[in-house]
């Protein structure tokens, strides 16, 4: 029997569980189509989400008005996957220079930092070299993405649904203004495919620039929760003695190969201001959906009036995916604009 849903969604990452989650707030049904491929960028990626560049001396893209609310947003998420998924972990960035510290001293000071950093003289560790001092990074932390998705595909009960496969193009079938899908119904359908846009014929006039990365599961000798060093390379605690380090960015080789190459770098960066003993428990690769601008990609896919797309989240998909969502689905459902530098075709 045919089951009726108002939205198909192809692909959950990161992107595709925000949009889910924002649909049915809205009281809206979905049906859900995942291959759970564990080289997907969401399953790969550090989780990081920060406010600053700090390298730059400049904000990220939309600080003020994603990161401030960034963690209310995932305990709504997280009550309804009844999972705490966000962890507040200030990042400490590494500062390399005295005349580092000097601007900073004065940044800290002033608008628009002053609410995204603090100076500080401490080290985390004795094995984390920082003679310069390191500046606290407000509004950031980290999320555990597939501990997120593994429980957000499970609270997906009738009447919206999850189907673990790999999505066929040619048994989706359209009626009138219907697509048929296997045995369901729907008014619509949104692509959340992150790189994978090859082979998907309405994402023909897509184009992204795609950037690897690369990154390390290690376990050290000690322990220091709640804060991420960072200076090129983050280390991220996820557990006891199990760090996260990474990650590289490569534009030419798209494989999804983890490599000696970007081993090599990582390890190299790390061991500038990382002294202690590790070993190695894991190497992965996946490919950051970046887009030619570094904006996210959201909107209707020309010339159909029912097929969207959500795409271009980049290296900052934790960040921009529960404002970028709500962008789309406020357009989708109540014709909302949407932001033309995000516009799908601009
Ligand atoms: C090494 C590395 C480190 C990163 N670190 C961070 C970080 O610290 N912080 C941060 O915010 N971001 C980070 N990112 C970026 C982040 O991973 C992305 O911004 C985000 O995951 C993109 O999410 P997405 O849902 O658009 O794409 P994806 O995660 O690629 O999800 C797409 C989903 O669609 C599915 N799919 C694709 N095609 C099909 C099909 N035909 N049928 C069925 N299913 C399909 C895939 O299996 C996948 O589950 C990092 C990325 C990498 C590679």
């Amino acid at each position: 029997m045919n089951k009726k849903v108002d939205f198909i969604i192809i692909g959950q990452g990161i992107a595709g569980t925000w949009l889910a989650f924002q649909l049915i707030k809205q009281n809206k049904t979905v049906l859900i189509v995942d291959e759970r491929n564990s080289n997907s960028s969401s399953r790969v990626a550090g989780g990081i989400y920060n406010p600053l560049i700090p390298k730059r001396q400049r904000l990220a893209y939309l600080a003020q008005e994603i990161y401030p609310s960034l963690s209310n947003d995932y305990q709504e998420l997280e009550q309804f996957i009844n999972e705490k998924v966000l962890f507040e972990s200030p990042i400490q960035y590494i500062l390399e220079s005295q005349s580092d510290y000097n601007n900073w001293a004065t940044l800290s000071q002033t608008e628009p930092f002053i609410q995204f950093v603090k100076l500080k003289d401490e080290s985390l560790s004795p094995n984390i070299l920082s003679p310069f001092g390191v500046i606290e990074i407000l509004n950031s932390g980290w999320v555990n993405i597939p501990l997120l998705l593994d429980t957000f595909s499970k609270k997906i009960v009738a009447p919206n649904y999850f189907l673990n496969q790999t999505f066929d193009e040619d048994l989706l079938q359209t009626t009138g203004d219907k697509f048929q899908y296997q045995d369901f119904e729907s008014n619509a359908i949104v692509y959340c495919v992150g790189n994978q846009i090859k082979a998907l014929k309405h994402l023909e006039n897509l184009t992204l620039k795609p950037a690897k990365g690369e990154v390390l599961t290690v376990q050290l000798n000690e322990t220091f929760s709640n804060h991420i060093p960072q200076q090129g390379i983050f280390m991220l605690p996820i557990n006891e003695q199990t760090f996260r380090i990474g990650s590289t960015f490569e534009w030419v080789d798209l494989s999804v190969e983890a490599t000696v190459k970007g081993k090599t770098e990582i390890l190299h960066k790390w061991q500038k201001y990382y002294t202690g003993d590790f070993k190695i428990l894991e190497h992965k690769a996946g490919i950051r959906p970046s887009s030619k601008d570094r904006k996210p990609i959201l909107g209707k896919i020309k010339p159909y009036h029912n097929v969207f797309v959500f795409n271009g989240l980049g290296s900052k998909g934790v960040a921009l995916a529960p404002y970028f969502s709500k962008m789309l689905v406020d357009n989708m459902i109540h014709g909302r604009a949407i932001e033309r530098d995000v516009e799908m075709g601009r």
